[in-house]
């Protein structure tokens, strides 16, 4: 079933197994960049196309329990996870199964599946981070 479905976005991550996130990186500022934007934010240079880390840690999160956009489900959270190996933030869903979990700190890995809908409408599937439990915080 999950694997007829489509990403959310093209070129934004790949479904795997293993799911990876794409992103970009500047070699004149050494730093990463996701999603890819079409040049270096800095220095405007062109950017090569890198594999980001399927690991980070939750920096920020918020449980929103107000009707969900995309059909998400409710509730559902948002925020950015810190990508220690790559040096940046980003913005991302989390598990909606373990919303009780989630936590300042929080170990968290890459997940892709089938969460709501696309901009058509149809069922797609997303990238969102799950806690690990039981690991280190
Ligand atoms: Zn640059």
């Amino acid at each position: 079933m999950t694997s007829e479905l489509k990403p959310v976005k093209e070129g934004i991550f790949e479904v795997g197994p293993p799911p990876r996130l794409r992103g970009a990186i500047c070699p004149e500022c050494n730093q990463k960049f996701f999603p890819r934007p079409m040049v270096c934010p800095h220095c405007l240079g062109e950017l090569q196309d890198v594999y980001l880390s399927t690991e980070g840690k939750v920096y920020t999160y918020a449980i929103l329990r107000v009707k969900p956009p995309y059909k998400l489900p409710r509730p559902y959270a948002v925020g950015w996870v810190h990508l220690e190996a790559d040096g940046i933030k980003i913005h991302t869903l989390f598990d909606p199964e373990k919303l009780s979990d989630l936590d300042f700190g929080r170990q968290v890995t890459l997940r892709v599946g089938a969460i709501g809908v696309d901009n058509n409408g149809d069922s797609c599937l997303r990238y969102y981070f799950t806690p690990q439990v039981g690991g280190e915080q």
